[in-house]
């Protein structure tokens, strides 16, 4: 087992983890950055971003996050490879984290930037096909399908949501629901049922995502007669949910009944002083590139007004 003591430990490497060390490094916390086993986080698996200020013609999610590994790099973050596997928070001054089950990393302070993960179906066409027409953010990619037949599964919430927000650009959209019933809220439901273009096929499941390359249709069974039929959409959506990476600090940190951490009104400590959560790890709502990586921006302040309170820095 080796050790070390830092000042200042960033866990994750998505937009929020890597705005947080290019302001820690600025601010001279000589920050240590573990990628976790999604290095770039979760754009790497999208293609076209179209919505983040300063790429006026829109980039590849991979390359944006090698831009921003980069600029986190010039200011000299020290970025390596690594998982978090276990925490101690009991200590209020110094915060044990061990990468990789062997390694024992002290830190003054914490940055949780570990983020959230979409669910999935579980389907092979699924995987294959996804960022070429599946996806799991209608915010991020319905653009990409103005004028066309859309499918989108879920009866939650943010499947209500994201297929009123298809609405408006799609020509058609089917809400694939796996009950009889939405589990969405009365008002979501209802906003649904009030859009002319959204088709809702209850006691339905996914049983392939047909396409080569990009999405050319769907098949979907009901589960009450068994019947199986062809879906023309050129784009899915899948909205089943989503589940924050934040197992590993539930012993120590606060958070909501879905494991979103709690962070203090207008800032980004946590109730463990010394660590301070952004990204989706922390948002449950607005879930973004641009929100992860403003967040990334205040917990790397936080962190250091915090060890300047205590002259560690
Ligand atoms: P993430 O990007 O989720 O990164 C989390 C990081 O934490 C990863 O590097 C992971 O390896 C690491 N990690 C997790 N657990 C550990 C651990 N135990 N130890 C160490 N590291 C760990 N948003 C937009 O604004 N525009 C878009 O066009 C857009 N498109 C999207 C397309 C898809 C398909 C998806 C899934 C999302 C999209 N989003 C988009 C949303 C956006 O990707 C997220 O809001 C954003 O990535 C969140 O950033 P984050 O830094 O909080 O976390
Ligand atoms: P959710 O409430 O857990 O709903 C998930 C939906 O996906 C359910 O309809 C579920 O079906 C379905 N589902 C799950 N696994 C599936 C599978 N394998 N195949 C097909 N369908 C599957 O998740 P959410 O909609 O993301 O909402 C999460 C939380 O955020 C909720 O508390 C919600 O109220 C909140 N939220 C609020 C708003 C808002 O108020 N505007 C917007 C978004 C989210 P079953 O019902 O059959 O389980």
């Amino acid at each position: 087992m080796s050790s070390e003591k830092v000042s200042c430990l960033i866990v994750g490497s998505g937009p929020a983890g890597y705005t947080a060390a290019i302001y820690a490094s600025r601010a001279g916390l000589k920050p240590v950055l573990y990628t976790g086993g999604q290095p770039g986080g979760q754009l790497t698996i999208t293609t076209e971003v179209d919505n983040y200020p300063g790429y006026p013609e829109g980039v590849q999610g991979p390359q944006m996050m090698m831009d921003f590994e980069a600029q986190a790099r010039r200011f000299g973050s020290d970025i390596r490879y690594g998982l978090a596997t276990k925490v101690d928070f009991s200590d209020s001054t110094i915060h044990k984290v061990w990468i990789d089950h062997d390694h024992l990393v002290e830190a003054e302070s914490v940055i949780i930037a570990t983020g959230a993960s979409a669910k999935w179906l579980g389907l092979e066409s699924e995987q294959r096909l996804n960022g070429h027409g599946v996806s799991a953010c209608a915010v991020c990619d319905g653009f990409f399908f103005r004028n066309q037949v859309v499918a989108i599964v879920g009866g939650g919430d943010t499947a209500c949501e994201e297929a009123s927000y298809l609405s408006k650009l799609c020509k058609k959209v089917y809400m694939i629901v796996r009950r009889e019933e939405f589990r969405a809220s009365l008002i979501m439901q209802e906003r649904v049922k009030s859009l002319p273009n959204i088709e809702i096929l209850w006691n339905t499941e996914t049983e392939e995502i047909i396409g080569n390359g990009e999405v050319t249709g769907a098949r979907i069974r009901n589960l009450k007669t068994g019947e199986s039929t062809l879906l023309d959409v050129t784009g899915f959506f899948v909205a089943i949910g989503h589940q924050p990476n934040t197992d590993i600090f539930k012993e120590y940190i606060d958070m909501d009944g879905a494991g979103y951490i709690q962070t203090i009104k207008g800032s980004t400590k946590t109730n463990v002083e010394g660590v301070f959560a952004c990204g989706d790890a922390q948002d449950n709502i607005y879930r973004q590139a641009i929100t992860a990586a403003g967040t990334g921006c205040m917990a790397a302040l936080d962190a250091e007004r915090y060890l300047a309170e205590r002259g560690l820095h």
